[in-house]
């Protein structure tokens, strides 16, 4: 089994079973020999890990929560754990491996059919076939459950086959200048509900652009996407989604999984923090003598400790069968909170050097800005969480 890290103060790790922690262990070590070493220039030149792709499926990263396709039977607070141990090396690599296995294949684990599932959730698992998820447009982000305006209409086509017409945008959305499916969620233009649809790369009509300028999770491509006319069979039309509240259980699912990763940003700055402090000789001595030095790092080993007992206890209320919306929106906005915190830290103690790549705090410092704000912003969170305590919805 891996060794606890020194950021798991209170060694939650153990609470993993013998063969997930063996499975930690190896990622561990995969993370340090072939994501770490390239993680800044990657960053840098804007580039995401896609030659890494089979060496992550065959780590069973991908679809680990999908019984079907998981390389060994696994609780949520493993795969949780998993996040952060790949937050804690390349955030743009969590994001780029959430989009793909908890987004893209979650979204047919849920809402597809039989015959849908099994077309694609093994290639995906293998890595053969990378999926995207857009749900975001230009004009809706917090609110798409009301106003996505992306529009999709049945009609029966010249050779008598039920097919339907997507039209729209969509912005922000991961892996999908690449991918080999898209998810695209668009409203029935007949019954006005939300409804998802495979569309399979390359497509008539549908462009995504690459978003550039990003400073935030720069190793992972976004994508602006423009869907004009877009045909898709009814075949490849989500079978078991009926509208937005069966895109939530894929939401609610994912959002967990980014508290962990938000935890993972936070130990992967805290721990460079912590290197530095020992090192950086001010005054005559490390500055990791110093008290207010000292009580910035205990207050970030709080922090993390903190969001480590709140996720590990969300994820165990998901093998439950307890897990609630406003439970995992709870830990996405605490976790996020507080990492936004540790890194701010993390970033000051390392003075001037902080804000350079080369001294391992500036990544985490500028990604985890888009975790805080993607799978619902803090503030969305909140409101979740506020709407359960007083039954009233701040956000309508
Ligand atoms: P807005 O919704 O415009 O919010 C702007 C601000 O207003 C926020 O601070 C928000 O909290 C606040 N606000 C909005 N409404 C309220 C309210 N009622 N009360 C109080 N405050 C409010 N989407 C996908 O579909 N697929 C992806 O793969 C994907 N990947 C992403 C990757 C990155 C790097 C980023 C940055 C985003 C990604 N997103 C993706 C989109 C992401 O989910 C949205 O950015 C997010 O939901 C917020 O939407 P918005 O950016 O439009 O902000």
């Amino acid at each position: 089994p891996a060794d606890v890290l020194d950021a798991d103060f209170y060694g939650f790790q153990r609470r993993l079973t013998e063969a997930e922690q063996i499975s930690v262990a190896e990622i561990r070590d995969y993370l340090e020999r072939e994501v770490r070493p390239g993680a800044d220039d990657r960053w840098e030149a804007t580039t995401s890990p896609r030659h890494l792709i089979p060496g992550f499926a065959e780590l069973g990263l991908f679809g680990s929560g999908i019984p079907e396709v998981a390389h060994f039977e696994n609780s949520a607070v493993y795969r949780g754990w998993i996040a952060l141990e790949i937050a804690r090396v390349d955030p743009s690599t969590a994001t780029f491996i959430g989009v793909h296995s908890g987004l893209a294949m979650n979204a047919i684990a849920v809402g597809g059919s039989p015959e849908q599932k099994s077309e694609w959730l093994e290639p995906m698992a293998r890595g053969e076939l990378i999926g995207a998820f857009g749900l975001t447009e230009p004009l809706h982000g917090s609110d798409t459950a009301k106003g996505l305006e992306t529009t999709a209409t049945r009609r029966t086509n010249a050779d008598g086959a039920d097919e339907w017409v997507l039209n729209g945008a969509k912005r922000w959305i991961g892996n999908a200048t690449f991918a080999d499916v898209v998810v695209i969620w668009a409203r029935d233009t007949a019954d006005d509900q939300v409804k998802g649809f495979l569309v399979r790369q390359p497509a008539t009509g549908f462009t995504a652009t690459k978003i550039e300028r990003k400073q935030s999770l720069r190793a992972v491509e976004n994508a602006d996407i423009v869907l004009e006319d877009v045909i898709v069979p009814e075949s490849d039309r989500l079978q078991e989604i009926h509208g937005f509240r069966d895109v939530a259980i894929v939401l609610r699912l994912t959002r967990a999984d980014v508290a962990w990763q938000a935890i993972g940003v936070a130990v992967g700055a805290y721990e460079a923090a912590l290197a530095y402090a020992k090192t950086r000789v001010q005054f005559g001595k490390p500055i990791a003598s110093f008290q207010l030095v000292q009580q910035k790092l205990a207050d970030s080993l709080a922090d993390i400790t903190a969001s480590i007992a709140l996720c590990v206890r969300v994820s165990e209320m998901l093998d439950e069968d307890a897990q609630k919306d406003h439970h995992s929106a709870m830990a996405k906005a605490f976790a996020t909170k507080k990492m936004r915190e540790v890194v701010a830290r993390s970033r000051e103690l390392m003075g001037g050097n902080g804000i350079q790549l080369d001294h391992g705090a500036a990544r985490f410092f500028a990604d985890a800005e888009a975790v805080y704000t993607f799978e619902g912003t803090y503030d969305m969170n909140t409101l979740i969480v506020g709407r359960a305590i007083t039954g009233i919805a701040a956000f309508v």
